[in-house]
């Protein structure tokens, strides 16, 4: 591993922030610990930490002894001052002194000594940096340390690679037991490096930055020497059938298997040589299923994936029912794990969700699952990173880590699950929702309205700039997709599928206006309505329903129908009729499907600024009704213009009515003659 401590660059820390009175300490932590942060064979989401002791003036101005500690929330990859809250040191240190000290006791220690309250909690391994006495520390979860320290004899192997350079620490959870068990083992040869913590990762100290940082890169590059010389095994592979399900096939069937109690989940697959390798292994079931490399990733990840049967082309049903087994098997082992370790708690903890974040496909790759898009990213990123650890460890040995009380504490324990988001989940969060026309106009406003939600939106439209400006703008999916062109829809519910694993809402509003009086109107324009604003209904409803059903979860289908459907406009045929056709079809959807928990609903919106009636068209109509612009717009029941907006409000509305199916809802600012009855 590569030194990148750049003299000049440090200087440049220094420099600039020396100008929002930052010390030279500070901003030397904040370059090394961006340094660190910045490789992902370190340290991933949020974890390892890195801490300096220094000075810093209280609100009296008076000099205080702090320890700046890396704060819960922060990743080190791009760590700013305030993410390095200064804590009172000398109160810490007294801590040592302490026979025990509770969870609550230890934060509340650290949190009342912060010089600033409104401080993000300093880190849970605070204590482990103030009882070392040196000024700069380091603190990893590295790749080639844990694929050293996770194996049934990684104590012995530590002495032959380290040697005097570094102590070594059993494993203990992170808090007060564990700090001071590693300045027990610093005070017994204070000649060293570091240490080396058993299943858990390395820390390094030095008196300068470059120090502290340039001994961690020296001792993980002696692990990596070290793994290269031993390595010699490949993994010994299972038969596997000669050819596969595609991947848009297996992901809506382990995303319905994975919906427990209302709550669905999204997903992220990966795939690789490597990864393949990996769940191809005759002994998958034995290294896979031994816990994660570093144990705060059990908060993410939980200790163990599920493993489903390889999927074999043609046998679709055979692999969804054979999953299912063991996704209830899986529950089942959850919930008498958390049984069996509770009981040493008094029955005080309660029960996460008993759905695995991993899932190994033997043949294909894995997934990550999450509550959000990122979470399930989150899982994916850990879950490759522990398939690298244990491909290095059963390359030369074998794969062993903590005891499962040891994994039940830390993900149980309170202080890990604090580092999870705390927000309340939104109205269609879990939820992946594929808008059409999403370029502009309802169909953005639509999108908008469900991404704030809180849903995953993934958008469709012709216009490739329009929607990747949008997709970047709420953190979605953008697909150039022309909604009448068959082949294209497919394509994208696919990629759909393979990015965020189904789809559960379906707003269907690509559209396109023609007019002409009936009796003269040409066929071509009457058939290319009927394209998009019946065909393009139909292509995209019947994708989603297949993926639906496979899921077999339910789901929601919204069609923009206009009110041309139900009161046909003057020479307005060619728009009306496909519209009063898409009217029947969300009827159709919504008998032949209910029975499939998928309900089918339409909003029919009149007279809205859009991409179909653009301000040039605005500008030309009320002048040849003789209207002025304003009242020509607010020509309704309540005089008012009707917004993208408010139409967005309707599909909102009606995706959360649970019992609403074949219903319409008209967004039109009031017009008689188009009410429904
Ligand atoms: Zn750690």
């Amino acid at each position: 591993m590569k030194n990148l401590w750049l003299e000049r660059e440090a200087e440049n820390y220094v420099r600039y922030y020396a100008k929002q009175n930052v010390n030279e300490d500070v901003a030397l932590r904040v370059y090394s610990s961006r340094l660190l942060g910045g490789d992902p064979r370190l340290v991933l989401h949020g974890g390892g930490n890195t801490s300096v002791k220094t000075i810093a003036k209280d609100f009296t101005g008076t000099d205080i002894d702090v320890l700046c500690v890396k704060g819960s929330g922060w990743d080190l990859g791009d760590i700013e001052p305030a993410g390095l809250p200064a804590v009172r040191l000398q109160p810490l240190v007294q801590m040592e002194k302490l026979k025990s000290l509770s969870d609550e006791d230890m934060v509340n220690g650290q949190r009342i000594n912060l010089l600033d309250l409104n401080s993000p909690n300093p880190s849970v391994e605070t204590l482990l940096h103030a009882f070392l006495p040196h000024k700069f520390i380091d603190h990893t979860h590295s790749n080639a340390i844990l694929a050293i320290v996770d194996q049934t004899n990684g104590c012995d192997l530590c002495y032959e690679v380290f040697g005097d350079f570094m102590g070594i620490v059993p494993y203990i959870m992170p808090g007060f037991a564990l700090a001071k068990e590693a300045a027990k083992v610093y005070r017994e040869k204070p000649s060293v490096n570091g240490l080396i913590l058993l299943n858990h990762g390395i820390f390094t100290f030095a008196e300068t930055a470059k120090d502290a940082y340039g001994s961690m890169i020296r001792m993980v590059t002696r692990a990596e020497k070290f793994l290269l010389k031993r390595k010699k095994k490949k993994f010994s592979l299972v038969k596997l059938p000669k050819a596969f399900a595609p991947l848009h096939e297996v992901a809506p069937i382990l995303r319905g298997l994975s919906f427990y109690e209302g709550k669905r989940l999204i997903l992220d697959f990966r795939t690789s040589t490597k990864i393949k390798a990996f769940v191809g292994g005759k002994h998958l079931g034995r290294y896979a299923n031994q816990g994660t490399a570093t144990p705060d990733h059990v908060i993410r990840t939980k200790h163990k994936p599920l493993i489903v049967p390889a999927p074999e082309q043609g046998k679709l049903d055979e692999f969804s029912n054979g999953a299912a087994i063991v996704m209830h098997q899986y529950i089942s082992d959850y919930h008498s794990y958390f049984v069996r370790n509770n009981k040493r708690y008094k029955g005080k903890k309660e029960e996460l969700d008993p759905i695995p974040r991993m899932i190994l496909v033997p043949g294909m790759g894995v997934f990550g699952l999450g509550k959000s898009a990122k979470a399930a990213g989150i899982a994916a990123d850990l879950l490759e990173t522990n398939i690298s650890i244990i491909t290095e460890v059963e390359a030369m040995g074998t794969y062993s880590v903590i005891r499962e009380g040891d994994i039940f504490d830390m993900e149980y324990w309170s202080l890990e699950q604090a580092k999870l988001s705390r927000v309340k989940e939104k109205s269609f969060t879990r939820t992946i929702v594929v808008i059409t026309g999403a370029g502009s106009g309802i169909g953005a406003a639509t999108a908008r309205a469900f991404s704030d939600a809180g849903a995953e939106v993934c958008l469709l439209d012709k216009d490739e700039a329009a929607i990747s400006s949008i997709a970047s703008e709420i953190g979605g999916v953008g697909i150039k997709c022309d909604v009448t062109n068959p082949i294209e829809v497919e394509n994208s519910f696919q990629k759909i599928v393979e990015i965020r694993g189904g789809i559960d809402i379906l707003v269907s509003n690509a559209g396109a206006a023609w007019q002409g009086k009936i009796g003269e109107v040409s066929d071509e324009i009457m058939r290319k309505s009927f394209e998009i604003n019946f065909w393009g209904h139909q292509n995209v409803a019947q994708n989603a329903v297949q993926i639906m059903k496979s899921q077999k979860i339910g789901g929601c289908l919204l069609f923009n129908t206009s009110k041309q459907a139900v009161n046909p406009g003057k020479e307005f045929g060619p728009y009306g009729l496909p519209k009063a056709a898409t009217l029947s079809l969300m009827k159709q959807y919504a008998v032949d499907y209910g029975g499939d928990g998928i309900r089918s609903n339409a909003v029919n919106a009149d007279r809205v600024r859009s991409g179909l009636l653009t301000d040039k068209m605005i500008k030309s109509r009320s002048k040849a009704r003789r209207l002025s612009e304003r009242d020509y717009m607010s020509g309704n029941l309540l005089n008012r213009e009707v917004t993208a907006n408010e139409v967005a409000d309707a599909f909102i509305s009606l995706a959360k009515a649970k019992s609403t199916t074949a219903a319409v809802i008209t967004v039109d600012g009031g017009n008689i003659e188009a009410s429904m009855r």
